[in-house]
């Protein structure tokens, strides 16, 4: 069995109730099981234009799907969530990205894992921080706590949601 760590992300049409949503189809698939969900955090939009603010987490998933059945998995997921594939950065109902598949390093057109702009991204870095702690040492040696040390955009907090408990959604 593999140990995925799938990153979600929202920032259109209830973000809390989309990231819900998406823990659920998670859920759902064949040959897979959820490990553990992060806090929520919520982080400004990187991205053209006035967009509203996203709110970020990550699982842990055991799975037996190879890789690219996980990617297509997760891009149905998306696709029931109503993302149209639009501007580069542009906002979105959801979307879930394979950041770490074990240990494997994954170099295909479609798919790049460690997902290559994790190092970059607080708010991938402090939920999987949450749910791995600082020893990690990523595939290519580099320790979760450096990265998290040195990761741009500063500090985040979390958002106290629960992705587990229903939705009050009043966005
Ligand atoms: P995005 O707009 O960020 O959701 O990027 C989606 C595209 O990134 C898809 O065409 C995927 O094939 C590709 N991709 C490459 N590596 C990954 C990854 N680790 N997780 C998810 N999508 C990936």
């Amino acid at each position: 069995m593999i140990t995925a760590y799938i990153a979600l992300g929202s920032n259109l049409q209830c973000p809390e109730e989309q990231l819900r949503r998406a823990v659920r189809a998670i859920r759902q698939l064949g040959k897979s099981r959820i490990l553990q969900v992060s806090p929520v955090y919520r982080s400004a939009a990187v991205g053209p234009g006035e967009q509203p603010d996203y709110l970020n987490a990550v699982l842990a998933l055991e799975t037996a799907l190879p890789p690219r059945q996980l990617l297509l998995a997760l891009q149905g997921i998306e696709h029931t969530q109503g993302r149209v594939r639009g501007e580069r950065w542009g906002p979105r109902t959801l979307d879930l990205d394979i950041l770490l598949y074990n240990e494997h390093i994954i170099n295909t057109p479609e798919l790049t894992v460690p997902h290559r702009a994790m190092a970059e991204r607080n708010f991938v870095l402090y939920p999987l921080f949450d749910l791995v702690g600082r020893e990690m040492v990523l595939p290519g040696g580099t320790d979760l706590d450096t990265l998290v040390a040195n990761c741009p955009g500063g500090a985040l907090t979390e958002t106290g949601l629960d992705l587990n408990s229903e939705a009050t959604c009043s966005q």
